[in-house]
């Protein structure tokens, strides 16, 4: 199987508005646990959870936010939703001990999606520095 890294050094991006699979989930073409939805903001749950937990909170258009690297002054309304969406979440998920929240960024991140994703993990106690 393909390791995250494996996956994320194959899919950095060359077309900035090519689909990905989270499209596919936000028009329900393919299955995922949903945890959360509102007009803006779906959640579901990781297919390769790294925590007892592990949800991704994404905005439902992207609208150019195919990674935080890409933020303008535009995002700054979503990108304030999907946090306070990671709070929702792991308070729905009883994260009550705390949790991580993670954005990873292009290469260096291990990106494997271009489509802006928070990262909520927990259920277990965490370690730092990250990996
Ligand atoms: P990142 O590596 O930060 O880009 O995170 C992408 C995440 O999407 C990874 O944790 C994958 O396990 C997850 N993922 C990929 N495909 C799916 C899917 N079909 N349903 C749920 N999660 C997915």
């Amino acid at each position: 199987a393909q390791s995250e890294k494996e996956a994320a050094l194959a899919a950095i991006p060359v077309d900035g508005d090519a689909p990905t699979i989270f499209d596919k989930i936000i028009n329900k073409e393919i299955p995922s646990t949903i945890v959360y939805e509102d007009d803006k903001v779906l959640a579901f749950r990781d297919i390769s959870p790294q925590g007892p937990t592990h949800i991704l909170v994404i905005p439902k258009v992207r609208d150019g936010l195919t990674g935080l690297s890409k933020a303008e002054e535009r995002h700054v309304e979503i990108l304030g939703r999907l946090l306070y969406v990671a709070k929702l979440v792991a308070k729905q998920e009883k994260l009550d001990d705390g949790y991580r929240v993670v954005i990873n960024d292009g290469k260096n991140g291990c990106q494997s999606v271009y489509h802006i994703h928070v990262h909520v993990i927990g259920g277990r106690q965490m370690n730092w520095p990250p990996g």
